[in-house]
């Protein structure tokens, strides 16, 4: 009778030895290894892969990326896409949450050996970046952020809003609901396209706690309309709560339009608040910067522990204020003449008939600046490469308007154009019209 060939299976000691998974350990972890192994033991137990290449097939798992995450490259022109995880960070925030995966002083004094404030190096970068603010509060996103002013600032009684400025933010929700399912009571004064200071004053009464004031970051109402600026409501005399949305800490000439942290808390504001992954260029989070007290009343709200943000977060947060180099800020302010020989040797490379240099229009996105064209250019290649691209690895996500395929190099650092021009010749030789 033949040997049990599951008897040949390699023990785990003996692979562990082996250099490779040695090697292999140094650099993914032990933890990681020895998954990998008994992975692969498990699958000659089964039959699945024979006893000799139980080896091989551990080295093949360890080689997989260790999340079901793909990268994406974004040739989209859109610079904050939240389908595909809004900013991307700088290297001085990628370097900072490597850094602080292993144990860091988060929370702690190392010259007194106590607990110390959270976050506290965040905390002073946001501070530096705006002056105007008293103190600052990282939370896990602008909505919570939000949620967190509202519930604090207001103290259970009403919050005024305007009418048109209770906006929806994406996938459903809507910022009215969220606050609302949190207990907070909303009042809605004016209408859709204008509401006048005095619809404020009118709606004043005993029960009011607090006033809101929402950037419209995703849609715009031209024509008739109007609202109060933020020191027209600030002189009311409530707490102003002022979701600002985009991140955006001082004024950017390419986005005029685009309302700032600083402006608003130079206007009055009690508290600006604001999403850490969008124009600001950083890890998702929330932004809270305003009066201190009113800062420090919201850090003190029992729910504040609920929304607070890990230690990655803050090493990200504050590596990207600090280091001034988030790609996001970069590809905001790309122009025509910035692209053109980057898109140009793009469009030389791939070496195909019916590929043009065109001028398109990057957006903002999600982030805000809704209507703000950005000038730039795009390859453009027959529509069908877009799903092709997409499918391809690396997945290069394409943007496809007027029946063309349009690959935008604004949103792709310079060093992946080659990996860029090398998917799409990979879609040319593997048929495409
Ligand atoms: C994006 C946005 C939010 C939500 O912020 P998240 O970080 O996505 O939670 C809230 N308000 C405004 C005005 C926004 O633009």
């Amino acid at each position: 009778m033949p040997q049990d060939p599951r008897r040949r299976i390699p023990r785990t000691d003996a692979l562990l030895a082996d250099s490779r998974f040695v090697t292999a350990a140094d650099r993914l972890g032990m933890p990681r290894v020895k998954s990998a192994v008994q992975l692969a033991q498990s699958f000659a137990r089964q039959g699945a892969i024979r006893p000799e290449d139980v080896a091989a097939r551990a080295l093949e798992e360890l080689e997989r990326p260790a999340t079901s995450l793909r990268p994406i490259i974004n040739a989209t022109g859109v610079v904050v896409h939240t389908n595909i995880g809004r900013a991307p960070l700088s290297a001085a925030a990628v370097a900072a949450i490597a850094d602080a995966a292993g144990y860091v002083d988060v929370e702690f004094d190392r010259a007194t050996g106590k607990r110390a404030r959270r976050g506290r190096g965040a905390l002073e970068a946001l501070l530096d970046a705006v002056p105007a603010a008293g103190a600052a509060l990282v939370v896990n996103n602008g909505a919570a952020a939000l949620l967190l002013a509202a519930l604090t600032l207001a103290g259970g009684k009403e919050v005024l809003v305007s009418r048109g400025e209770l906006i929806e933010i994406g996938d459903g929700f809507r910022l009215p609901a969220l606050l609302e399912s949190a207990g907070v009571r909303l009042r809605e004064v004016g209408t859709t396209n204008r509401t006048h200071l005095a619809d404020f004053a009118d709606a004043i009464g005993a029960d009011v706690g607090a006033i809101l004031k929402v950037h419209t970051s995703n849609y715009r109402v031209d024509g008739f309309a109007c609202t109060p600026s933020v020191s027209e409501l600030a002189g009311l005399g409530f707490p102003l709560i002022a979701d600002v949305g985009s991140g955006l800490l001082a004024p950017d000439a390419t986005i005029p339009d685009e309302p700032d942290a600083g402006t608003w808390l130079a206007q009055g504001a009690t508290v600006v608040t604001a999403s850490g992954d969008k124009l600001l260029g950083g890890p998702q989070a929330g932004i809270v910067l305003g009066r201190a007290d009113a800062v420090e009343q919201m850090r003190r709200h029992p729910i504040a522990r609920a929304l607070r943000v890990d230690k990655l977060t803050l090493a990200a947060l504050e590596a990207t204020l600090r280091s001034g180099d988030a790609p996001v800020a970069s590809y905001l302010h790309h122009t025509p003449t910035s692209l053109r020989q980057r898109t140009e040797s793009l469009a030389a490379a791939i070496d195909l008939a019916d590929a043009s240099v065109v001028e398109v229009d990057g957006r903002v996105g999600g982030g805000g600046a809704p209507g703000v064209a950005l000038p730039g250019l795009a390859v453009a290649l027959p529509e069908s490469y877009a799903d092709r691209l997409r499918l391809g690895d690396p997945c290069v996500l394409a943007r496809v308007s007027g029946g063309r395929c349009l690959v935008d190099l604004r949103c792709i650092p310079a060093e992946l154009d080659e990996q860029v021009a090398n998917a799409i010749r990979a879609v040319r030789n593997a048929g495409g019209d």
